[in-house]
């Protein structure tokens, strides 16, 4: 099952020429979940991966830079004759604020749920949970998104199945559903249930104890990063976090990898990354349209994917598309680290296949 992070923006506060404001899409096998929905997210959409058909999505908190781009987005869903339903979630306040809103896209010819989640309330989705994770912010109430898929069956003992009796084929099968074939219980030839991947989406937050507990052991914490640690009062002031902040809950929180973003415009060069990566070394700091692939723990690393829009305008050599890219549009790996300056060529230099 794939499952990937498209940052759709990855800017804090007000939109740059270079990053949007927040919006990152959760895809997993055919589903699109959407986290935020800063102003111009559909227009992000619509110049990178397409305007998806979104299955859902989650509001951290009322600032206008994560929830802004929901009405226009609700409307051009209509224009374009969806019928699929939508479901919208987000903390206590949601369903006054899309009321608010609801002139701007009227009558929908689809079906909209409007839902407000209590702290740690899951949304069940097909295989996996998405839970509500009370945050520091600024708002009355703002949420990080922790994603959690279900547990796996453990690996078939296949050699152990066939010295018991069992063939090969369609009855390997029930023993792995947990069926019992001809005397023999799954529970002797199956090995100890694997646990899911675990995501953590911190939304805007001061450093915090609950995404450190939520996030323990994630396989991807994207933390925001809005400061660096000289700025740090101001980040205090604003209920932020720094980068090293970040980087601490990271460490702490043992993930296998941090992706930092939120970031201020003005951190040019890849400060923040460098600062957070002086604490976690496994930390990235995803630029708009980068993705970030989540394999199952034994079929490897969680690995950023860089976006090239056009290779052809910068010079760079075209990339194969990655595994899971869609529409054929290029993602390259990040291998060789980028030079991470904001607003810099993102198609310089010779890119290594991913
Ligand atoms: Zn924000
Ligand atoms: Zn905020």
């Amino acid at each position: 099952m794939d499952l990937s992070l498209f940052f759709v923006g990855t800017g804090g506060s007000t939109p740059s020429a270079h990053r949007g404001l927040p919006a990152t899409l959760l895809r997993r096998g055919g589903e699109h979940v959407l986290f935020d929905c800063g102003e111009g997210t559909q227009r992000q959409l619509v110049r990178s991966i397409g305007l998806a058909d979104i299955d859902c999505v989650f509001i951290t908190h009322f600032h206008a830079d994560h929830w802004l781009g929901l009405p226009g987005m609700l409307k051009s869903f209509a224009l374009r004759e969806r019928d699929r339903p939508l479901s919208i979630y987000g903390p206590r306040g949601l369903k006054e604020i899309m009321r608010a809103v609801s002139f701007i896209y009227g009558r929908l010819p689809y079906e909209l749920t409007i839902a407000e989640l209590e702290p740690m309330q899951q949304v069940r989705r097909d295989g996996y949970v998405v839970a509500g994770v009370p945050v520091r912010h600024r708002t009355a109430v703002a949420y990080g998104y922790a994603v959690v898929e279900d547990d796996r069956p453990g690996h078939l003992d296949a050699a152990e199945a066939e010295r018991l009796g069992v063939t090969p084929g369609p009855d390997f099968g029930r023993l792995q559903r947990g069926e019992t074939v001809g005397g023999v219980r799954p529970e002797q030839v199956m090995g100890p249930t694997r646990k899911g991947r675990k995501l953590l989406l911190s939304g805007d937050t001061a450093p915090c104890e609950a995404v450190k507990v939520a996030a323990h052991g994630a396989d991807l914490l994207i933390h925001e990063a809005t400061f660096a640690d000289r700025d740090g009062e101001r980040a205090a002031q604003t209920l932020h976090s720094t980068a090293l902040q970040a980087a601490a809950i990271a460490r702490e929180a043992e993930v296998r990898m941090l992706a930092i973003t939120h970031s201020s415009g003005r951190y040019p060069g890849g400060e923040l990354r460098e600062e957070a990566r002086s604490v976690f070394a496994k930390t990235e700091a995803p630029r708009d349209f980068d993705m970030i692939e989540v394999p199952f723990p034994e079929r490897g690393e969680p690995q950023l994917l860089r976006w090239r829009d056009n290779p052809a305008r910068g010079g760079g050599r075209q990339a194969n598309p990655a595994p899971g890219s869609m529409n054929g549009a290029a993602h390259v790996s990040d291998a060789e680290g980028s030079s991470g300056v904001e607003g810099g060529s993102q198609a310089a230099g010779s890119v290594p296949a991913p």
